[in-house]
């Protein structure tokens, strides 16, 4: 497995959503990618190696200090489940003491537990051992699932070299710059323009669709890749999106610009319809483009 392969696992993590919230905004649950922060962390410490994260006081420690920066209401503190289910993506398998049953039991804080360990597998021991690549797992991880907390969950641990995105051509802004954004998007809208509606599904994989992934605030901005973030969008759209032609607000309706002019081209004439029309949805509202994201684009708009 490449590093960009696992970092689009890490995108891809198989996280339930809440279907109700005690703090009004359905979410991703955030046991996992917190559980692999935690290892991430006794790895750097040297408490672990990637053939044995102990299921142990300092891992439910550091799970424990990141769950109190990202925590939502209706969220438990509960390391015990992601350290199971983490298993069911592919990369992590939780172990018994004795190094090679499966563990297919709850695991509890005490003694009959203490000796019960993970490890990382198919070929992400050898990833997850390299000081560079826990660096950017840790980003990919943040940005992905905790964009709003990054200073609090990074502190100290920010990259002082090159970030990791390289920088985007000027003339296409964000298009394909993560494979794996694109991919949660692709999936969360069905490979539907959030604005025209056109669907577009080859059987020649995410790479090659005429379905874009745009962000809403650019990831150069706000180093934000949290499907909230994003919209499906096709060409078209993805393009007059960016180029403040037309914006989804707020009240999840588009606005256009005022300087087109129906007149002068079909082109201009289609945008135009689009105005007062209803953003087209992801089913799970956990996955609804979030306010700040749509007030961002809007005021650039000038209708
Ligand atoms: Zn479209």
């Amino acid at each position: 497995m490449t590093i960009d392969q696992f970092i689009e696992r890490l995108y891809n993590l198989r996280v339930d959503t809440t279907t109700r919230d005690g703090d009004g905004s359905p979410h991703e649950k955030p046991h996992k990618p917190l559980l692999l922060l935690a290892a991430l962390d006794l790895l750097d410490k040297g408490l672990a190696t990637p053939d044995r994260i102990p299921w142990n006081q300092d891992l439910r420690d550091c799970f424990k200090s990141r769950f109190d920066v990202v925590r939502k209401l209706n969220d438990a503190n509960d390391p015990a489940l992601p350290f199971r289910y983490l298993a069911s993506d592919g990369f992590w398998l939780p172990l018994e003491s004795d190094g090679v049953t499966p563990i297919r039991r709850e695991i509890r804080v005490g003694s009959d537990s203490n000796l019960v360990f993970a490890r990382f597998v198919d070929g992400t021991d050898v990833l997850v051992s390299i000081p560079e690549v826990r660096r950017r797992m840790r980003e990919a991880l943040v940005s992905r699932y905790f964009p709003q907390h990054a200073m609090a969950l990074l502190a100290g641990k920010l990259p002082t070299a090159e970030p990791i995105v390289p920088k985007v051509a000027e003339e296409e802004p964000e298009y394909g710059r993560s494979p794996a954004f694109r991919r949660k998007i692709l999936e969360i809208y069905d490979h539907q323009c959030a604005a025209c509606g056109l669907r577009i599904r080859l059987p020649l994989g995410n790479e090659v669709s005429f379905i874009d992934a745009a962000h809403l605030i650019p990831f150069s901005e706000a180093r934000n890749d949290h499907p909230t973030n994003g919209l499906a969008l096709c060409k078209n759209h993805h393009w007059a999106m960016d180029r403040d032609l037309i914006a989804p607000c707020p009240d999840h309706h588009w606005k256009v610009a005022s300087i087109l002019d129906s007149r002068r081209s079909t082109g201009e004439k289609e945008l135009l319809e689009l105005s007062g029309k209803s953003v087209l949805l992801p089913k799970d509202p956990a996955f609804h483009p979030n306010e700040e994201g749509l007030r961002w684009r809007c005021e650039r708009v000038s209708a």
